[in-house]
């Protein structure tokens, strides 16, 4: 690939991947069953389910490395049945596992893929060296594959990833086996990369490492897709998932004499009386939509309840899969 090539890539459609009624199985296992879902430019999408989920396969196919047994996936509008190559193009794959090479260095390993990847003398050295610096292995650089910690291979791999700087990033199990350091740098890499405008696809069975570094969620289980939608919409229960009719819950402090505040409590509807203090107590509103919720706290305001703080009280990532899971069984 010349440089030129690689500065002006070709126009990307706004829907960068298209998976479509896509099925994977393997003998009498159905890995993948009829699984639909777009990402858009510049999405960080976590890529969420328990072990054997199906999340593997899904990938592995959007990384041309596998083949559906029915349904398509499209990437930059390219197939990756038909134009493999083409996609090859546009995305990196972190897998979950690498080989280790005990007799290369960290440059070495990276310099080799760099040559793989086309980049010729000064580029590449130049490649080479913008990737180790970005992914902090530059102290690393002359160090043996097998003597790497668990956290340096996945910065290695990450780092071998990033080489031929690539639109669509997909990433299996990336955290997985990272101390919280470790993670807050991945996470942190994550965002830099979202900032440039990369997609990214990043898969965990362990949501509230996706969290933070992911607009959008995609929960896969059994080989289908049980919630695709915001980190936030989850946590507040306004998702379209299946849990989408769920209620908006707030939490608010008040002062005042307890038991009056329990007596207001009891006559109005839908409040409940979540702790009393020996000055105030806690109140708790549920509304399904949020006219009902401004109307119950503007009725509670007029009352003269003296409101000191509420907050919309948001469900742990956890427990809201926990949830929509149950619910759909
Ligand atoms: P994990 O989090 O454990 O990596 P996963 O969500 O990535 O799980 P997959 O690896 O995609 O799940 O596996 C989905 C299902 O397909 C599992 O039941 C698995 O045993 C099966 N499977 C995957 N690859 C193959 C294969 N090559 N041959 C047979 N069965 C397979």
């Amino acid at each position: 690939m010349s440089e030129t090539e690689m500065k002006t890539p070709p126009p990307l459609p706004e829907k960068l991947v298209e998976v479509r009624g896509l099925h994977r199985a393997f003998d009498k296992v159905h890995a993948v069953q009829d699984l639909s879902f777009e990402i858009h430019r510049g999405q960080v999408v976590g890529f969420i389910g328990a072990n054997g989920a199906g999340k593997t396969t899904t990938m592995r196919i959007m990384a041309t490395l596998d083949s559906p047994s029915s349904g398509s996936v499209l990437v930059g509008g390219e197939d990756v049945m038909q134009h493999p190559e083409r996609v090859r193009r546009l995305i990196g794959w972190m897998p979950d596992s690498f080989g280790t090479y005990s007799y290369m260095t960290v440059f070495e390993y990276l310099d080799f893929f760099a040559r793989a990847y086309g980049f010729k003398a000064k580029e590449r050295a130049e490649r080479v060296s913008e990737v180790m610096d970005f992914a902090d292995l530059t102290p690393l650089a002359e160090r043996p594959m097998n003597k790497l910690s668990k956290g340096m291979g996945q910065r290695l791999c990450f780092g071998r990833m990033l080489l031929p700087d690539p639109e669509f990033m997909i990433l299996d199990e990336p955290a997985a086996g990272l101390d919280p350091k470790a993670r807050m740098e991945f996470k942190n890499l994550v965002r830099i990369l979202a900032q440039r405008g990369k997609t990214l696809f990043i898969s965990s069975h362990i949501l509230s490492e996706l969290g933070e570094m992911c607009d959008t969620l995609l929960f896969i289980d059994a080989g289908k897709i049980v919630y695709h939608g915001g980190a936030d919409q989850l946590r507040r229960g306004d998702g379209n998932g299946a849990d989408g009719n769920a209620q908006i819950v707030v939490d608010v402090a008040v002062a005042g004499d307890p038991a009056s505040l329990a007596l207001w409590t009891a006559m109005n509807p839908g409040w409940k009386l979540l702790e009393q203090k020996r000055d105030g107590a806690r109140l708790a509103l549920a509304a399904s939509d949020p006219a009902d919720l401004a109307a119950g706290l503007r009725k509670m305001i007029l009352d003269g309840v003296q409101v000191i703080e509420f907050h919309r009280e948001e469900r742990k990532l956890e427990d809201a899969f926990v949830e929509m899971i149950k619910k759909i069984q």
